[in-house]
């Protein structure tokens, strides 16, 4: 058996350039993992993918991203099949990738498991069939994503600091974010090369002042408890504050870790947010 852990991502900055004719958008974003995690327990069995986990909600059968990832391994490379506990932490529906983290996690697994010696960039083929953000969920780190989510390109990491998420109860369908982003003029472009220069430099102050997210505007509109959240964060000290990925997850950024821990008691006080993470950037996975 192994055991893994599937890590969060967030959004540093967020820009959608350009929507090929099958739907997909064309984006520039700055990635960066968090210490948030799922971790997930892998067996192998003779042909079939069984799933168990803690959270009651998620599908277990073909519709679950762990299972189109051990299936696309098991078809492809011909090997047995797995068995997977999934412990759930990584908040659902969130705009933290955490579906597509733990495809990426299934794919290590199972390229372990099965002893079938693919390389990151193999990896990261198979995974762009399963989400755009798996192949960045394989690499992790820092990294700036265009294309679909394919083209990778890492980063400096992310300069020390604390990073309050909270996720509201609120369910945002991605689908929905992206198809108003459509019928919008996108009026307010990311500075997406701003923010990765203030990273190289290791400037958290400027990266607060350049956080930027295209998608802000769509979920805001239609749920304004996110721009709520991100004001106490900016009430309680945070240098910026952002909504990560189609939301509503928003994150802010601290250089106290004591303000970033009143703020979420304030949040959650407010009855704004009742998924609070106090973490860090993480730049080893
Ligand atoms: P992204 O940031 O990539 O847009 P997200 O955080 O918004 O992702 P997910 O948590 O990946 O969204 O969940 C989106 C949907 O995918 C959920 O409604 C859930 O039912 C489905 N899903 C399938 N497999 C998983 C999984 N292993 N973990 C979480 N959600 C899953």
């Amino acid at each position: 058996m192994i055991t893994l852990q599937a890590y969060a991502k967030i959004n540093l900055s967020l820009d959608v350039v350009g929507r090929l004719s099958n739907g997909y958008h064309l984006v520039r974003m700055i990635m960066q993992t968090v210490g948030i995690c799922d971790e997930l327990s892998f067996e192998k069995t003779e042909g079939e993918i069984r799933i168990t986990t803690n959270d009651g909600e998620l599908p277990l059968g073909e519709d679950n991203l762990i299972y189109k990832a051990a299936a696309l391994i098991r078809d492809r490379f011909h090997t047995g099949g797995v068995s997977v506990h999934l412990e759930k932490r990584i908040p659902v529906a969130a705009g933290m990738a955490g579906g597509s983290t733990d495809a990426a996690c299934t794919l290590k697994a199972m390229n372990q498991l099965y002893g079938l010696q693919l390389s990151g960039e193999e990896l990261r083929e198979l995974g762009v069939k399963l989400g755009a953000d798996v192949p960045y969920c394989i690499m992790g780190g820092t990294a700036l994503s265009e294309g679909i989510g394919e083209v990778l390109t890492p980063i400096a990491p992310m300069p020390d600091c604390y990073l309050l998420v909270a996720k509201p109860e609120i369910n945002v369908s991605t689908k929905y974010v992206y198809e108003q982003l459509d019928s919008h003029e996108i009026q307010d472009h990311p500075d997406v090369d701003g923010m990765r220069r203030a990273i190289e430099e290791k400037n958290v102050r400027d990266m607060a002042e350049l956080l930027g997210n295209v998608l802000q505007t769509v979920t805001v509109e239609q749920y304004p408890i996110v721009e709520e959240i991100k004001q106490v964060m900016l009430e309680q000290g945070a240098l910026g504050s952002l909504m990560s990925g189609s939301g509503p997850s928003t994150f802010g950024i601290f250089e106290d870790e004591a303000k970033a821990q009143a703020a979420a008691e304030k949040i959650k006080a407010l009855g704004l947010a009742n998924q609070l993470f106090v973490t860090k950037p993480v730049n080893m996975i």
